[in-house]
């Protein structure tokens, strides 16, 4: 498991639909790595955010977009 594997599965992960395997091999990344553990902070608040909408299509796109922008810290960060 890596940064980029673990933003891969995130949204599996919040909603609760990875398996045991995936799902402790998450979590062993997450402590190992603060920048994963702000970024599911994020998303978990994204995903309360739009919880609490009404029914509306899926937010691909908000999704899409904050994974770029992780992807880009990453990249900002190791350069
Ligand atoms: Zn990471």
């Amino acid at each position: 498991m890596n940064c980029q594997k673990l933003a891969e599965l995130i949204s599996d992960y919040v909603e609760g639909r990875l398996g045991l395997i995936d799902r402790l091999r998450f979590q062993f990344h997450l402590g190992l790595c603060r920048d994963c553990r702000a970024y599911l902070k994020q998303m978990r608040g994204l995903v309360r955010a739009l919880g609490a909408l009404p029914a509306e299509p899926p937010p691909a796109q908000v999704q899409e977009e904050l994974l770029a922008r992780f992807r880009n810290f990453q990249r900002t960060r190791k350069g």
